[in-house]
């Protein structure tokens, strides 16, 4: 049992030891953890609740009865944790059934998961954005549509499609650089129309798609102007203002779609954009714009 205690004393996982909080044993790990300078400070706490919050305490006193009552550990848990000294941490915490002395106590081992879950909460924010603008990717839109269907495109919901005009000539005539930094002024101005900004998508290259709610035809249109006059107003300085325009397919959600059929619908209309010379908005159901139409697709 010496033995024992003593790995735990040294092991680098805070780990306690209590009935009903009243703190029995804790190892100096723990107390690092909970920002206190001794393990003698730990266990001079009349609670171990002292050392987070009130709004905890229910779901506290929920996991240490549902331990003692089914003698089983409990699941791992990530919880939120501020130690004493302001320090915010995640904590991954299991509650296990011990025998302190002849009595029924708790084990409460923790692991600090601060820097994993901020990893992979980066690593999940980099695979659904892209990287140069920083607006979701494509396969933030794809798993929208498969994840929240209905709401996502149904209704009064438009997918547009938005293809720069000319780019390439941009990049021919003023470098990559410059082309880059336009990208970015396009998508930051694009992002910053609307309310939520996870609307934009870049499809790639100097693609983008954004999801449009409008609850009339007037006020779908009035949008649309505006996307076009955001692409126009975003230049980057050079020696001259270095501008583009966008051509713009749109479509609406008809039931039973699926994502490639709505995108292709949209593509078609913007195919059309280019078709009729760029800088102008298609729908894909017909007159969208004067001057602009396209067949129901
Ligand atoms: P249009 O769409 O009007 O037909 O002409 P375009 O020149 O824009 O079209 P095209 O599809 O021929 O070429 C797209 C160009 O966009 C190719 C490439 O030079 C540029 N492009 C694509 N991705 C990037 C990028 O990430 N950075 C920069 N600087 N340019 C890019
Ligand atoms: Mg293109
Ligand atoms: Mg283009």
């Amino acid at each position: 049992m010496a033995d024992y205690k003593s790995i735990i004393d040294l092991h680098p996982n805070p780990c306690v030891i209590h009935i009903n909080f009243k703190p029995l044993y804790a190892n100096q790990a723990f107390a690092e953890f909970s920002g206190l300078d001794s393990v003698s400070e730990v266990l001079g706490l009349t609670s171990l609740k002292q050392l987070f919050v009130e709004e905890h305490w229910p779901e506290a006193d929920r996991r240490y009865q549902q331990v003692m009552d089914s003698e089983h550990s409990s699941q791992p848990e990530v919880i939120e944790h501020t130690d004493m000294q302001g320090n915010p941490q995640l904590a991954e915490i299991t509650d296990a059934l011990v025998y302190w002395q002849g009595q029924k106590a708790m084990c409460t081992y923790i692991s600090v998961v601060t820097d994993r879950i901020r990893r992979e909460e980066d690593l999940h924010r980099m695979a659904l954005c892209d990287e140069l603008t920083g607006v979701r990717n494509r396969r933030y839109l794809l798993n929208q549509f498969e994840n929240h269907h209905k709401p996502y495109l149904q209704g009064r919901h438009y997918l547009a499609l938005i293809d720069l005009d000319y780019f390439k000539s941009v990049n021919d005539t003023w470098g990559h650089v410059v082309g880059d930094n336009l990208l970015k002024q396009v998508a930051c101005a694009l992002s910053n129309l609307f309310n939520n900004r996870h609307q934009l998508v870049r499809i790639g290259g100097e693609e983008f798609a954004i999801i449009l709610s409008a609850d009339s035809e007037v006020e779908l249109k009035e949008q649309l102007t505006l996307l076009q006059n955001t692409i126009r107003n975003a230049c980057v300085q050079q020696k001259q203002k270095v501008c583009c325009t966008g051509s713009i397919g749109v479509t609406n959600y008809l039931s039973g779609d699926t994502f490639d059929a709505i995108f292709e619908r949209a593509d078609r209309a913007l195919y059309q954009a280019k078709h009729q010379g760029r800088d102008q908005v298609v729908c894909s159901w017909g007159n969208c714009f004067p001057g602009s139409t396209i067949g129901q697709a």
